[in-house]
């Protein structure tokens, strides 16, 4: 079923297509936005598949949604002076386009008074 198919973050992962990776750990890793909407844009995704959204993540395993914050954090602090938006999108209306959760690392000039991307 396609449903069961890798999603292109599992195959980012597994290094079977290319991305221009920024970070890396045991459990997380970073990589640039293929089409960014600000000037930093990051994404940080967990290793494992297992968790479709933040909050399955959050109820499922929160030290590894805390380490996804943490490595937000470091990267903003790196890339984007420490100054940044933080955003999963959940769920298809919310403009979730791959199922296997990602933070959405956005900075390094950002308009004023808008929310979301
Ligand atoms: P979302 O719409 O929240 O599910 O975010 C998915 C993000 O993945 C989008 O911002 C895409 O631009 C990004 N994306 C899709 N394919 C790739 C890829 N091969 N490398 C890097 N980013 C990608």
């Amino acid at each position: 079923m396609s449903s069961d198919a890798p999603s292109i973050f599992t195959r980012i992962i597994a290094r079977e297509i290319p991305a221009d990776i920024v970070f890396e750990s045991e459990s997380v890793l970073a990589f640039r936005d293929i089409a960014p909407q600000a000037p930093v844009h990051l994404l940080v995704v967990p290793k494992t598949a297992t968790y479709r959204t933040v909050g399955e993540l959050a109820a499922g395993d929160p030290a590894l949604l805390a380490e996804l914050v943490t490595t937000a954090q470091r990267l903003a602090d790196e890339h984007s002076d420490g100054q940044y938006r933080l955003v999963f999108n959940t769920g298809e209306a919310a403009g979730q386009t791959v199922f296997h959760v990602h933070a959405h690392v956005l900075g390094g000039g950002l308009a004023e008074g808008t929310l979301g991307d």
